[in-house]
């Protein structure tokens, strides 16, 4: 049937294309993950501190321990692959 065969091209390429288009994307959050692993604290928006609704006064905050940063979560998963892999190797 060369019908069939005429059909099922396009798709495969078209199917082929997404996949690769999010191989790539994933690839570029990977390596952005790997070069910038710190987003800011979500809770402090970066700032590391506990805004006291009085004066000056503040505490750090509580969610990322006055750091201001937190680990984004595809350097999570990098660092997770990472121990696994160390843990095989050994
Ligand atoms: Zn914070």
């Amino acid at each position: 049937m060369p019908t069939l065969a005429a059909t099922a091209t396009p798709e495969t390429t078209l199917l082929g294309l997404l996949i690769a288009a999010f191989m790539i994307a994933t690839l570029c959050y990977g390596l952005g993950c790997w070069i910038w692993p710190f987003g800011a604290c979500r809770r402090c928006k970066g700032t590391g501190k506990r805004r006291s609704p009085f004066g000056r006064a503040f505490g750090l905050c509580r969610r990322c321990h006055g750091d201001g940063r937190r680990l984004r979560i595809g350097r999570r998963i990098i660092n997770g692959l990472r121990e696994l892999h160390d843990k095989g190797t050994r």
